[in-house]
């Protein structure tokens, strides 16, 4: 077809605002934003047509890599607000710290997610889009983004506002479409934004449509409800945030002409989605609702399941919805719980990890026949680093194509007999380390040291000054075996006060560590995002996960590391309870086989970090004996844990993951 004809057909089925003077320069003969619209076409003809597989697809926070993965090109000036800012870093080489910053990708990630929960929506939204599923996602449009993190010696972590422009960001549109919310007392109008995940062949899109308070229609204090992601300083912005995801969300569908079968919550946050669709049906009708909504439980805290005073929630919305909400999700006299209102409306309920199911069996005894679970993934074109690609398509013969079918990396294992794949994979491994160590070349680091991260949202199950319990043990082991670089990075939750202290222990334990430099570097990175995880998951060479089981709903980045060869130094939680076996590294510490909700607050931190210091010295002694300071013992069996890395990543991926949605929880083939 004609370019042109291709440009007006896009622009006869998405009403773009401001197309004329603004958006005509990036969406223009049959290009959007540089890649193919034929692919947005055909998805937009499905979500419209009559298909009775269509899924609505609802998050709170959407990590997308959009700086790295299918990026969009613009012609017009990026706003440098859009851009990544210049970071400091905090090291036990107080000097270098002074006098060097660090920068990663220029175009930062479309500032919408905090952490794993978003990494997980956006890489799930991309393998729908690859498996062309007629999808679409819903989630918000926050301005502010999520924070800045900065340092601060003797304070620990000091939030920063972050500022954007979703006007200039590649790839973001506003729509000249308009949604309204009514509520107990007024009604939200609401902007609607677009953007398209591309399949990684870029021959489909899943639509994203983002919700945006920012309207002149509204009062002055709702026009900020869409600002800071997870900023719910009142129950009354609590309700309203979650009242723009749910309502607005399926008002955006109606108003787009999407027909929906599937509405698919994530966590308790989006459930004001069914109260919508609920609103005025008799009891007969709700049920035959509920046969199309579908909830995934992503947490197994007991404080992350969202509750609500009947009174904070009369005070915002409507009497019949509250009426709803408290037939379906009341927990008790006056209070209404999201996650039983979730579980009550829903046909199909998952956890996220067989680890996981068992808690929430614990936690809702009631719900123990209906509670599933489809273990979570990682997008593989997303997180495979071109260097280990590189080796895979070497062995094409052997693994076909990963990209396409990631389930194939189980050949892996037959390839550890195979001298050059052990060569290219430890090579491949080099050189992604080369890379990290040239991001960081003011700080000395060497690729033939034994390197190690901690990297993950700073929250207190996650234990993150764990490695740093006993600095003098980690001295001795690098006198006896060779130095040791760690990398921390994390960001904890602005209202999260545990957080901050526990990363102003590390920065006051680090600080105090600059007589030892040349054996021991410990860095610390602000803003730990999806492009550092990039970088991280593919360049150490231990990826350090340690929270208290049972309290890992899953974790993804240890899957992220995986797949680039990365060894596992994991305490037994989350998906790391279903790769027990697959020789990955080692697995230490205190073992809650029977996923008991156990006290939160006992970290037993003294106990795991002794069992965690001696499985590192196996790892460190190991490691050193593969690589002596640069000559490779390539008949190590740290090469061999490498390959069964890859291997296991056959499983913890999305394409096998979506496999498990479709069958048990949205029931297509
Ligand atoms: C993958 C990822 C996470 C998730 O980390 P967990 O290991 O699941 O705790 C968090 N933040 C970013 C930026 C990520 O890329």
């Amino acid at each position: 077809m004609d370019e042109n004809k291709l440009t007006s057909e896009f622009l006869s089925l998405v009403q773009v605002d401001n197309y004329d003077n603004i958006y005509s320069q990036d969406i223009k003969e049959g290009k959007y934003f540089g890649m193919p619209l034929p692919a947005i076409i055909e998805a937009e003809k499905q979500l419209k047509g009559d298909v009775d597989s269509n899924i609505a697809y609802f998050s709170m926070e959407y990590g997308l890599a959009s700086s790295f993965y299918n990026k969009f090109i613009t012609s017009r000036a990026i706003d440098p607000k859009n851009k990544s800012q210049e970071q400091d870093v905090f090291s036990n080489y107080r000097l270098a710290d002074y006098f060097f910053g660090i920068r990663t990708e220029d175009l930062i990630d479309l500032p919408i997610y905090s952490g794993g929960l978003g990494v997980l929506a956006g890489d799930t939204v991309k393998t729908m889009a690859d498996y062309k599923l007629p999808a679409v996602a819903i989630g918000m449009l926050w301005n502010t983004g999520y924070f800045r993190q900065r340092f601060w010696f003797k304070y620990g972590q000091m939030p920063e506002q972050m500022h954007w422009d979703p006007a200039t960001y590649p790839g973001l549109i506003p729509l000249k479409n308009r949604v309204t919310i009514s509520l107990g007392s007024e009604d939200i109008y609401l902007r609607l934004w677009k953007y398209y995940v591309y399949s990684y062949r870029q021959d489909y899109a899943v639509p994203l449509i983002l919700l945006d308070s920012r309207s002149e229609l509204n009062t002055e204090k709702n026009r900020h409800l869409t600002d800071q992601l997870y900023k719910s300083d009142t129950p009354w912005s609590k309700i309203m945030q979650r009242a723009i995801l749910g309502m607005g969300g399926v008002r955006a569908l109606k108003e787009l002409g999407y027909n929906i079968n599937t509405f698919h919550l994530n966590e308790g946050h989006a459930v004001f989605a069914f109260i919508e669709k609920a609103r005025g049906l008799s009891s007969e009708e709700i049920k035959e609702l509920k046969r199309h909504f579908v909830y995934t439980c992503h947490t197994p805290v007991e404080a992350g399941h969202d509750r609500f005073f009947a009174g904070d929630l009369n005070s915002v919305i409507k009497q019949e919805d509250f009426g709803l909400m408290y037939q379906f999700g009341k927990e008790r006299e006056g209070l209404v719980n999201l996650t039983l209102l979730s579980m009550n409306v829903s046909s199909a309920i998952n956890a996220v990890s067989l680890s996981h199911q068992k808690v929430m069996h614990a936690q809702f005894p009631e719900y123990k026949r209906v509670i599933k679970y489809v273990t979570n993934g990682v997008h593989a074109p997303t997180w495979i680093s071109q260097k280990v690609m590189a080796v895979l398509e070497k062995f094409s013969p052997v693994f076909g194509d990963v990209k396409a079918n990631p389930m194939v990396l189980k050949k892996a294992e037959d390839l550890k007999v195979d001298p050059e794949f052990r060569s290219g994979l430890w090579q491949a491994h080099q050189d992604n380390k080369q890379e990290l160590c040239a991001f960081l070349n003011k700080w000395g680091l060497s690729k033939d040291v034994f390197t190690i991260c901690w990297a993950r949202r700073v929250a207190a199950y996650k234990r993150p000054s764990m490695l740093l319990q006993d600095i003098n043990k980690l001295i001795e082991l690098a006198k006896k075996y060779g130095p040791i670089q760690v990398i921390f990075a994390g960001k904890a939750h602005p209202k999260d006060n545990l957080g901050f202290t526990y990363i102003n222990e590390m920065l006051d334990k680090v600080d105090g560590l600059s007589q030892v430099y040349d054996i021991l570097k410990i860095i610390m990175l602000e803003n730990y995002d999806i492009a550092l995880a990039k970088m991280l998951v593919s360049g150490v060479d231990v990826w350090l996960n340690n929270p208290l089981p049972p309290f890992e709903a899953s974790g993804t980045s240890g899957m992220k590391a995986i797949l680039n060869g990365v060894l596992q130094l994991s305490t037994l939680d989350g998906w790391v309870f279903e790769a027990a076996d697959k020789n990955m590294g080692r697995i230490f510490g205190y073992r809650n086989e029977e996923r008991t909700v156990g006290d939160e607050h006992d970290l037993r931190i003294p106990d795991d970090a002794r069992q965690l210091y001696a499985a590192l010295e196996e790892m460190i002694g190991l490691y050193y004996k593969t690589n002596n300071k640069g000559k490779i013992d390539f008949s190590s069996s740290w090469i061999d844990m490498m390959a069964d890395c890859l291997a296991a990543g056959a499983h913890f991926n999305t394409y096998r993951m979506l496999d498990e949605y479709k069958k048990i929880i949205w029931n297509i083939s």
